[in-house]
């Protein structure tokens, strides 16, 4: 599942064809993704496609008149290449340059979504409740610890709840726990203001190094065959049931939190 860093390097990726190219027109194949694809977006059209920005795992096309919102779900991908180019199955939606090309949206599990932002219209209801995003100074070393007192949730599914802080994963949440030394279970309310600000650190290190190496292995957006695929990373604990720690050789446990599966070294995080 793409997560943030992912989004921010298909943000990056799409982001040169498009920005000052002319929306021609819109193709939507699929009337229903995650949900209905709005008709309000064809009021783009001839319109100046401005900046391609980015929100949590939301990306934005923006024009005078709005913003195309897009979210990959699942397992969709974005590419901008020629509109003569063959479609595949799961192709949904096709954004029509006047340069002859487009950016083009494949999704198989439906899961994604296209939305509609109008210009000066209040937030779309699914943006209001977001927290900051994790590698601005919105997001500050003290931010989680403020909001996390008399929480009793595990600091885990506190790092993952977006209304604290947009875009952590479960591989970063896992990854960000344990370079900080926490244990994932440990009650959200009772970590101390230097352990937050060490695990924010982290957190905006593990999203911030993704980013990096997305950027460097996944940096054909113009491809015609295949998807551009998502990224793996070199991880400490996430995946490693059963392996030692790399760091002191203990053997990692793993179970549920939050219906996500979770891993950490019992040495290292406490
Ligand atoms: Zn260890």
């Amino acid at each position: 599942m793409p997560e943030l860093p992912e989004v921010e390097v298909s943000r990056q990726g799409i982001e040169p064809g498009l920005v000052g190219q002319t929306i021609e027109s819109i193709c939507i194949r699929t009337a229903k993704l995650r949900w209905d694809v709005p008709t309000d977006i064809l009021l783009t059209h001839g319109h100046v496609i401005r900046s391609v920005t980015r929100r949590a795992k939301y990306l934005f096309i923006n024009t005078d008149v709005g913003s195309v919102i897009l979210h990959l779900g699942m397992t969709g991908f974005l590419r901008v290449f020629a509109q003569t180019t063959p479609l595949k199955k799961h192709d949904h939606l096709d954004i029509n340059l006047s340069n002859g090309q487009c950016l083009r949206f494949n999704d198989a599990r439906r899961f994604g979504a296209c939305l509609w932002q109008a210009k000066d219209a209040d937030p779309h209801p699914l943006l209001l409740k977001l927290g900051p995003e994790p590698l601005t100074d919105d997001f500050s070393l003290t931010h989680l610890f403020e909001l996390s007192r008399g929480r009793t949730c595990t600091v885990k599914q506190f790092i993952m709840d977006n209304k604290q802080v947009v875009g952590v994963g479960n591989i970063y949440a896992n990854e960000a726990l344990f370079l900080a030394g926490i244990a994932p279970k440990r009650a959200a309310g009772k970590i101390s203001k230097a352990r937050y600000a060490l695990l924010s650190r982290y957190i905006k290190q593990v999203l911030a190094a993704a980013i990096k190496q997305g950027g460097t292995t996944l940096k054909d957006f113009s491809q015609v065959d295949g998807n551009p695929g998502y990224f793996s990373l070199q991880l400490n604990v996430y995946g490693r049931t059963g392996a030692e720690c790399l760091r002191c050789q203990t053997d990692l446990k793993s179970q549920m939190i939050g219906q996500r599966n979770t891993f950490w070294c019992p040495s290292c995080q406490t």
